[in-house]
Formats: C-alpha cells, sequence, structure tokens
C-alpha cells in the first residue's frame, strides 16, 4: 500500500500524477513528492520502523514508491558516532557525526537517492537510467544500475578525481566526461533527457531522486533515540539535501515520531563555490551563478538548483550558512581523521571546517547538541591532500634501524608530539 498522493508544485501548488516529470507546465516551479501523513501517522510508529531491516527502506512509507523497492535493499544506515575526542577540540559539550562515508556500496549519501530514483524508474518500466554528476552520483549509479539490472550513461565534468572516474567505470558503466563544469554538463543532460526517453535520476527523476535524501535525518533522529538535534551542518552542492533534511525533521515532528526542538540547520560551501552562503551573508533575495573553482568538487554546482529553497531553509530554521578556502577544507578533513578516526572526501572537509568557524563565530553555541553531516569517503579525493599528509618512514629490515628510528621518534615525541616528529622525520629521511 502507498501512501504517495502524486507530484505538487512547490511554487504554486499543481498536482500532477505521478509520473517522470520535474517541471511545473503552468510554472516552470520544481515537482515534489506529496503524502497522505493522516495514513501513514496510523501505520508508522517507532516500534514498526525498529522491526525493519537497517537500510533507507525502514522508512519506506515516506519515500516515494508504490511498490515494494527493487534497487538497493541495503542502503543506508550508517553510523551516527558521539565524537567525544572532536568535541573535546572544538570545546563543545555534544557533537555527533552522521557518517555517509560509509555509505554501502559506493561510500557517499548518494547512494540514497539513487536506491529510491531507481526504484522509481523501474516502476515506471524504465530499461536505461543516466544522471549529470559531480562524482559521487556517478559511482552510484554505476554500481545500482549494475545490482539493479539497469543499462547506464553517466556524464560528468571531464576533469573530476581518479577514483571517481575509476569508481564508475569499474561497473562497465558507459561514461562520458565533458570538456566544461558540471553546469554544462547539466545543461547538456537536459537536452538529452528531452531527445532520450531515458530516467535521468536528477533530471526527469529528480522529485523521486530527491526525496531519498530525507533517509539521512532520519536516521540521525532515530539514532539520537528519537530526539531532534538543536544544529545540524549539512554540506550544499545543489542543496537538495539541506532541504530535504528539513523536511524529514519536520515530516517526523508531525507524526509524532520524535518531539520539535527547533532545530536550526547550517548550509556549509566551498568559497571557491559559495553562490548559496554569499546570497545568504548578502541578504540577498536570490543567488548569482558562480563559475566553480575548488578542490571540493563534489559540491561544485555554480547553478544549484535548490539554491534558493536552500536559503529559505536555513532562514526559516534560524539556522545559517558559512563557506571556507580550499586551505580550511584541508584542515577539516585532518581535524575529523586525527580526532575520529574518519577520512572523509573533500566535502566532508568542507563541512568539518564551516563547523568549526561557526562554533569559533559564536553562532552555534558550544553546550547544544550539534551534527555534522559527512556525505563522502576520503579515499575518493586523495589527489586534494596527498601533499599535505605525512610519508612513510623508510628503514631497512633490520631490528638495529627500527630501535634507532624509535628512540628518535620518542625523543621527538616528548618535545613537540607524535604528528611533528612523523611530518620533520620525512622531510630529512
Ligand atoms: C552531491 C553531494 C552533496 C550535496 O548534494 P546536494 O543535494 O546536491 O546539495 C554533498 N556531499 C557529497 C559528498 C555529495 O556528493
Ligand atoms: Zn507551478
Amino acid at each position: 500500500m502507498s501512501f504517495v498522493k502524486g507530484l505538487k508544485c512547490k511554487e504554486c501548488g499543481e498536482e500532477y500524477p505521478k509520473e517522470p516529470l520535474h517541471v511545473c507546465e503552468t510554472c516552470f516551479g520544481p515537482l515534489e513528492a506529496s503524502y497522505d501523513y493522516d495514513g501513514i501517522k496510523k501505520v508508522l510508529t517507532r516500534e514498526v520502523i525498529e522491526g525493519r531491516d537497517r537500510s533507507i527502506w525502514r522508512y519506506k512509507e515516506l519515500l516515494p514508491i508504490d511498490e515494494e523497492p527493487t534497487v538497493g535493499l541495503k542502503v543506508g544506515f550508517t553510523p551516527l558516532i558521539k565524537a567525544e575526542n572532536l568535541g573535546r577540540a572544538l570545546g563543545v559539550k555534544e557533537i555527533y557525526v552522521k557518517n555517509d562515508a560509509v555509505c554501502y556500496p559506493t561510500l557517499s549519501f548518494k547512494d540514497r537517492v539513487v536506491s529510491v530514483a531507481l526504484s522509481k524508474a523501474k516502476e515506471f518500466g524504465f530499461k536505461t537510467a543516466a544522471c549529470a554528476s559531480t562524482g559521487n552520483l556517478a559511482n552510484a549509479v554505476a554500481s545500482l544500475t549494475v545490482s539493479g539490472n539497469l543499462e547506464s550513461y553517466i556524464f560528468i565534468p571531464y576533469d573530476l578525481e581518479q577514483a571517481k572516474i575509476i569508481g564508475t567505470t569499474v561497473y562497465g558503466a558507459n561514461l562520458i566526461g565533458v570538456k566544461g563544469t558540471y553546469d554544462d554538463v547539466n545543461r547538456l543532460c537536459s537536452e538529452v533527457a528531452g531527445k532520450f526517453g531515458w530516467a535521468f535520476v536528477n533530471i526527469n527523476m529528480r522529485p523521486y531522486y530527491a526525496e531519498g535524501s530525507k533517509s539521512f535525518a532520519y536516521e540521525i533522529l532515530e539514532q539520537l533515540g528519537w530526539r531532534t538535534p538543536r544544529h545540524i551542518v549539512v554540506p550544499m552542492a545543489s542543496g537538495s539535501l539541506l532541504t530535504k533534511v528539513w523536511k524529514a525533521i519536520k515530516e517526523f515532528e508531525m507524526l509524532g515520531l520524535v518531539e520539535s526542538n527547533g532545530t536550526k540547520i547550517y548550509g556549509a560551501q566551498a568559497t571557491g563555490c559559495s553562490p548559496i552562503t554569499t546570497a545568504l551573508k548578502n541578504d540577498w533575495e536570490i543567488f548569482k551563478p558562480v563559475k566553480p573553482n575548488t578542490i571540493a568538487k563534489s559540491l561544485a554546482i555554480g547553478t544549484p538548483a535548490d539554491g534558493f529553497y536552500a536559503m529559505c531553509v536555513m532562514r526559516e530554521s534560524g539556522g545559517w550558512g558559512e563557506d571556507v578556502t580550499d586551505e580550511e577544507i584541508i584542515d577539516g578533513i585532518k581535524l575529523l581523521a586525527e580526532t575520529e578516526g574518519i577520512f572523509t572526501e573533500t566535502a566532508g572537509g568542507v563541512t568539518m571546517a564551516v563547523t568549526k568557524k561557526l562554533i569559533a563565530q559564536g553562532v552555534i553555541p558550544k553546550n547544544e547538541s550539534i551534527v555534522v553531516s559527512i556525505t563522502g569517503n576520503g579515499l575518493k579525493t586523495q589527489e586534494a591532500i596527498a601533499d599535505r599528509v605525512a610519508q612513510p618512514l623508510i628503514i631497512d629490515a633490520r631490528l638495529e634501524e627500527f630501535e634507532e628510528l624509535y628512540l628518535k621518534l620518542k625523543e621527538q615525541e616528548d618535545k613537540g608530539g607524535m604528528k611533528d616528529a612523523l611530518c620533520s622525520h620525512s622531510h630529512t629521511a
């Protein structure tokens, strides 16, 4: 039984049946899935959810599918870590890391959205899926179309990180590198989508795709013991994830699954591609498109489709937005790695660094609960920090050599800490 009523225009409210459609024919506003919440309230309790498989589908009544899911059955339910070491480093009392760096199967939160989009695409009878991607979406579509028995065509800016390219072609996907930015890729894909009858997960399937992001927030609330945090920091590319985190919280409150805690939502961008936070900080009504120049390639969207709505959410929730330089992004990656043992990609570095900045500014208070949204894995963006981490200490396979090295390390550790010892040794070795 499905509780999905149909699609509804976010601007004029016009209603549409469940079709592969993403813009309103009357006003060109974006379409969004709508639900029968009264019906959902009668069946979806905490106990029902807790009794189900640990995946995004434990919240299936709130995802826009009509039949049982067929793609990505094991996706989601990633760890929420109480980050004591990070908390000490930042001087805050209660901070958590939601770790989608280990999302199954392709190590980013895009596995969530793609599972929903492809399950829906199969309901519609599509045989081929496609996407315009900044990298992680490419990986998720390539992997999940294989396990879901669909064909795929994947379009990316040609200069993405090696791991994101290999992590797409390894699955046998058709990968097309377009000479241009993501915004050029996206424009091309809109034309391709109009001509070829494919399920473009983030174009004609976007209303279904985007809803998958809600599972990221549902899990946070459940994992906090059915509580809502006071503050959540979310990275923004198109701005979709941020708007869906907000929607998810509002839905759980409305369904009585959690109590309202006045949660504030904070958006994080790289300064080299910060159309949304720049507009917010300047108090502009709408953002100005930019040409991206940042190491955070997964967030490099200069014309963010949901940028306007993301600004509304940050304002309405009482949150805020910030952006950070590439240097700060690298420091953010290292901070999370060195405190919590979590290696995130550049997007996670953005989120971490923005969290730190907002705490330092006093915008996020130190004595209230904070959740940091880590959305991707550091092994995919190694280029960004390769020359900023220590090299191994090379020795011959002789005990005396190691003993000598060990003494030297201990000496330096007493002086200035292990990390300094490692770094300085690697330069002199
Ligand atoms: C795509 C992506 C985002 C942001 O997604 P939007 O919903 O487009 O804002 C954040 N983090 C990572 C790692 C991503 O790949
Ligand atoms: Zn409309």
